[in-house]
């Protein structure tokens, strides 16, 4: 080892570089999330070459005065915060004092800015590091940056960055989210003289959506909200007919900070179990508000990443307000797509024409509009649809409501899942159970006569409806009309100004679900007692799990006892055989094993999966003889349901189409 030297602060900066200015894109969110921690009402980003020739990030903040403006470019520089207490409590974007200094290390750096109230501002350039130089000039309130030449100067670090487009969708991306994540705050981004979105700042989520995403995205989603134990979780999660082949419109906010956060991801695939398509991945725009204590922003340089002090209530928390979404708020999904019809065409072309190009501070605007600008003009109304402008309040049940106002219903979300287990009403009410379903080795057997029984009852109780699914809100039936079936699996129907199209094997699977599911959530526990007991070999570290989990194992239905290393099952889940339940207690232990997320929602996920594969299997036993009784019960309990609008592998158990739509399409109407 040679002699020790301590780094001269221009090598230092460089370093530090490295960690906060990777790419075009940190550096821009760096400069963004200083004029969002600045109070800024507008920020506009402009970029060329994909933010390496030059990127400007230009607000309406507080700005600085010289003396401040001269130490912000240097390093472990911050107004945010002043000792080590204060970083157990973060409220701003930025706290490390570093972005300045490391940005205006690696470009050509020239920054304004002004004080509201001072009689003139301060302008200040570097080059790659240099001294500054400092001016008094006039110059607008607020404070605008400029960086050209990113890199040039560290050519082995420019030789890292990608294409100018592959570098402008990371900026735009980041941006986007940054955009999202403050609807109060009008956010313009332009790249090489195009605007590629604009927000108005209006503060409503929903309208930030559809700004910065576009109309598809928007008219995809269902609202998510709930709080409670100090955890707010606000935003939306997309349909399962929009869910995606990758995670990329995953999007997660803690206090307003984008953040990557595996266990929000991993509570949305929980939550999503039974309604998103095996193997895709909801959209979501979900914002988590906790008290900053909470939570550790100061992981990493590029503050992305996060560490709760709670994780299992996180976890919970982004579960509960998701699955509570997907089983009251979901949309049945249009067969007709909302392409805009020829006189609508019209109006778009004279809208393009009337949204001249966009002249920023004097500099020329490209003449040629992107796609996007035409799609997305910034000063046009924009029309939300209701459903995502509706409060988001909860706590209020109503239990018979309205068919067809989903959207409209506040539901109760309970994050304890003990307590939202059944409650002694939905032991009363028992549903129909499928007495007749005989259980085979390796197999179920249905019969079809079952089915007939089954309706047969149902008819029978038709008047206490709420009863046949317990604890979901159960809809009057409308009037309706089954106007026939074609293909031997649509049925058609017509109610009020709609058809439904609905797929009844889907509509079946998902019946036939949710009426299993309603033992996982009774309070005695469906247990059917073995003749003989089933004896299990696991490992020390499986009968740890048993032993850990015994309540629950025993609350969902099995009976065993546990002797050195080996357990004797001597009860079941009602509805499972030797093999189906063994295969069940052996996957519970080992996902238990593998992840420590909450027993509850655990239980609950391998459990559904269980017991949705069962409840396929049923019904396609139940198979291709629908007589018109069944086809009858199929359609009552698709209006009964706010639940059964897709099967539980994510496909729509019916499409609705508007008497409108029709009409539109066959010219009747414009
Ligand atoms: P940090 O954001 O972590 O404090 P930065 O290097 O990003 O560190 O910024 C240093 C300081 O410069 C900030 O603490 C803030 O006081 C000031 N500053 C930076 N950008 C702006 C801005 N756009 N408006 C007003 N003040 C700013
Ligand atoms: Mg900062």
């Amino acid at each position: 080892m040679g002699q020790i030297n301590v780094l001269d602060i221009s090598v230092a900066n460089l370093i530090a570089a490295g960690e906060v200015v990777e790419r075009p894109a940190a550096a821009i969110k760096e400069l963004v999330e200083n004029s969002i921690d600045a109070g800024a009402r507008n920020i506009t980003v402009e970029i060329q070459k994909g933010g390496i020739a030059l990127f400007r990030v230009t607000d309406d903040g507080c700005g600085m005065s010289g003396e401040d403006a001269i130490l912000s470019v240097k390093r472990h520089a911050t107004s945010k915060i002043k000792t080590a207490k204060d970083l157990n409590q973060i409220l701003t974007l930025g706290f490390r004092g570093e972005a300045l200094a490391a940005i205006s290390a690696v470009t050509k750096f020239r920054m304004l800015t002004k004080k509201k109230d001072d009689p003139s501002g301060t302008s200040l350039s570097m080059e790659y590091g240099s001294a500054p130089k400092v001016a008094e000039v006039g110059c607008p309130n607020g404070t605008t940056i400029i960086c050209e030449g990113l890199f040039a100067t560290t050519p082995a670090r420019l030789k890292f960055l990608k294409s100018d487009m592959s570098e402008l969708r990371e900026v735009q991306s980041s941006i986007e989210k940054e955009a999202v994540s403050h609807p109060d705050i009008s956010f313009k981004f332009i790249a090489d003289g195009s605007m590629r979105f604009s927000s108005n700042g209006n503060g409503k989520l929903s309208d930030a959506i559809y700004s910065v995403y576009g109309r598809e995205f928007a008219n995809s989603l269902t609202p998510v909200s709930s709080s409670s134990g100090g955890i707010t979780v606000n935003g939306f999660v997309s349909a399962p007919t929009f869910a995606r082949g990758n995670r990329s419109m995953q999007i997660f906010f803690v206090n307003g900070r984008p953040v990557r956060s595996k266990i929000m991801s991993a509570a949305l695939d929980q939550a999503g179990e039974t309604y998103i398509p095996v193997g895709r991945y909801p959209a979501c725009v979900l914002n988590i508000t906790i008290h900053s204590a909470y939570v550790d922003v100061n992981i990493h340089p590029s503050k992305l990443e996060v560490k709760f002090s709670d994780e299992k209530s996180i976890f919970s928390a982004v579960y509960y307000s998701v699955r509570s979404a997907y089983e009251t708020r979901l949309q049945r999904p249009t067969l007709v797509d909302n392409k805009p019809s020829i006189s609508t065409q019209l109006n778009n072309a004279k809208i393009t024409e009337a949204f001249a190009p966009v002249k920023e501070r004097g500099e020329k605007i490209s003449e040629q509009l992107s796609i996007d600008t035409v799609i997305k003009p910034v000063e046009i109304k924009i029309e939300i649809p209701k459903e995502i402008e509706k409060p988001l309040s909860i706590n209020v049940t109503t239990p018979k409501q309205a068919s067809n106002e989903t959207s409209e219903k506040e539901v109760v979300i309970d994050y304890k899942p003990s307590t939202s287990k059944a409650s002694n009403q939905s032991k009363s009410h028992d549903m129909p159970t499928y007495q007749g379903l005989s259980v085979d080795a390796d197999d179920m057997v249905y019969e079809n006569k079952n089915i007939l029984e089954e309706k047969l009852e149902v008819k029978t109780n038709t008047i206490n409806t709420d009863a046949q699914i317990p604890n979901k809100i159960a809809n009057e039936i409308p009037n309706y009309k089954i106007a026939g079936e074609v293909f031997d699996s649509y049925i058609i129907v017509e109610y009020e100004d709609k058809m439904l199209l609905i797929d009844k094997h889907a509509a079946h699977e998902r019946i036939n679900f949710e009426k299993l599911r309603v033992g996982m959530t009774n309070l005695t526990p469906n247990t059917q007692l073995l003749l003989s007991g089933l004896k299990l070999d696991l490992m020390d570290s499986e009968i740890d799990m048993v032993n850990q989990y015994k309540n629950e194992l025993t609350d969902v239905g099995f009976t065993f006892e546990i002797n050195d290393k080996c357990v004797t099952i001597t009860g079941m889940p009602i509805d499972y055989n030797f093999t189906s339940g063994r295969e069940l207690f052996e996957k519970m232990i080992s996902e238990l094993l593998e992840n420590g997320t909450p027993i509850e929602i655990q239980k609950r996920t391998v459990f559904e999966k269980a017991l949705y594969q069962t409840s396929c299997k049923m019904s396609i036993k139940a198979g291709r003889h629908y007589d018109d009784e069944t086809i009858k019960w199929i359609c009552d309990n698709i209006f009964r349901y706010d639940c059964i609008k897709y099967c539980p592998h994510g496909r729509p158990v019916a499409y609705e189409i508007k008497k409108r739509d029709l009409d539109t399409r066959f010219g009747r109407i414009k």
